[in-house]
């Protein structure tokens, strides 16, 4: 056989860097802070209302397409006690395999071959290989450091858009920089794309991990934006329960249809007890979700004061699991080359930002460490960075 067994589309993705750096992570027994997932369970009553509903016989078989009821309605009221956005959970909500499915579900859905979708680089990394598999284009506008930020250069992305542009795809809280756009950016993306008449689907996973007071305000509830966007939420990070895979977005009707034209030829269904769960999730008092905010915020103090201390320029970011620094205090320039010694170097595992770039030199001097990790492991991981210094 002489043509590649991967297609075209799908040839510049290879296995991604989350794989080789856990592997080096086993093998030489570093501290694993590359890929983010907690490394403690979720609240023990909502593992329990998992238990129940698997025992009760509720999601065992295939749950409604659309998602079970009670999480549909968990969902839309959880939008309108947070950000006053009425939702109606029987047309404008739609449970989805995780983010990621719905990530894939929208641009499936929404772009034409030949299409331009415009994402914020450094971007979360399943957004190329969506964008590719629904034959679109994907424009990167990039965040630039600035005073110890991430901040988005308004006129790139109005310079960005195209007769061609379909979409926009919108991260917020922002992985792996941290960032949470201001109103300000936020009202100037709605501008641009009312003017461009152009979708916006924002991916608001980290919606309630924003640290020291930050607001994180989502585009829909911004004028004239509810019925272009398609806002995609998650339990994974908010519950601390990324395996469950319990994902929704919330739309106008005529989204959440095209959506689920694509989200039921993917999983059609799934995770069904674990609907009822995060139905329950989405109703916690506000202690559980500031709880976590200050549990995280402190865990990313932590690192951050950690990472400075061993020589690293931090971003401290303001929101999400991620802190992102600069290694060139420390002599090197090249995050590949550093995240592949650092193992051996310190017994650490962190992820070069470079692979979240299409732009890799304006990502190579960055590296990204996870801090949504218990304290000991953080402080563990601190006293060894230290021996970079
Ligand atoms: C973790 C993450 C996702 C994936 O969420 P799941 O619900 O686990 O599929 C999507 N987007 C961003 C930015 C993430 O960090």
């Amino acid at each position: 056989m002489t043509r590649p067994l991967l297609n075209r589309r799908l040839a510049e993705f290879g296995t991604t860097i989350f794989a080789e750096m856990s592997a080096l992570a086993a093998r030489t027994g570093s501290i694993n802070l590359g890929q983010g997932f907690p490394d403690t369970d979720g609240p023990e009553e909502i593992r329990e209302a998992a238990v129940r509903a698997l025992r009760d016989g509720r999601g065992n078989q295939y749950p409604p397409g659309p998602g079970v009821p009670e999480l549909r309605q968990a969902v839309a009221d959880h939008q309108r006690q947070w950000y006053g956005l009425e939702y109606d959970p029987d047309t404008e909500v739609l449970v989805t395999a995780g983010a990621t499915e719905a990530i894939a579900a929208a641009l499936l859905a929404l772009v034409e071959p030949g299409d331009e979708v415009i994402a914020l680089e450094p971007y979360y990394d399943s957004y190329a290989a969506c964008v590719a598999m629904a034959g679109g284009t994907r424009v990167p506008v990039t965040l630039r450091p600035h005073e110890g930020a991430y901040v988005l250069d308004l006129d790139e992305l109005r310079a960005a858009v195209t007769d061609r542009t379909r979409l926009i795809l919108l991260n917020t809280p922002h992985n792996p920089t941290g960032t949470v756009l201001s109103r300000a950016e936020l009202t100037a993306v709605a501008e641009l794309a009312i003017e461009r008449d152009l979708l916006v689907v924002t991916d608001e996973v980290y919606e309630h991990l924003v640290f020291d007071g930050t607001e994180h305000i989502p585009l829909a509830s911004l004028p004239g934006m509810r019925d272009r966007t398609v806002t995609i939420g998650s339990s994974g990070k908010t519950f601390s329960f990324t395996g469950w895979k319990v994902g929704w977005i919330t739309a106008s009707p005529e989204l959440t249809t095209a959506v689920r034209s694509a989200k039921q030829f993917l999983t059609y269904v799934s995770s069904g007890p674990f609907q009822y769960a995060i139905a329950e999730a989405l109703r916690l008092p506000a202690t559980y979700f500031d709880g976590l905010r200050a549990d995280l915020q402190a865990k990313r103090d932590l690192l951050s004061e950690g990472l400075a201390q061993a020589g690293f320029a931090v971003y401290r970011p303001a929101g999400t699991y991620f802190v992102t620094t600069d290694i060139r205090p420390l002599g090197a320039d090249d995050g590949f080359a550093f995240c592949r010694t650092l193992p051996e170097r310190a017994g650490v595992v962190a992820i070069p930002n470079a692979v979240f770039y299409d732009h890799r030199e304006a990502g190579a001097p960055f590296v990204r460490f996870a801090f949504c990790k218990k304290t000991e492991v953080l402080e563990e991981a601190v006293s060894r960075l230290k021996r970079l210094a």
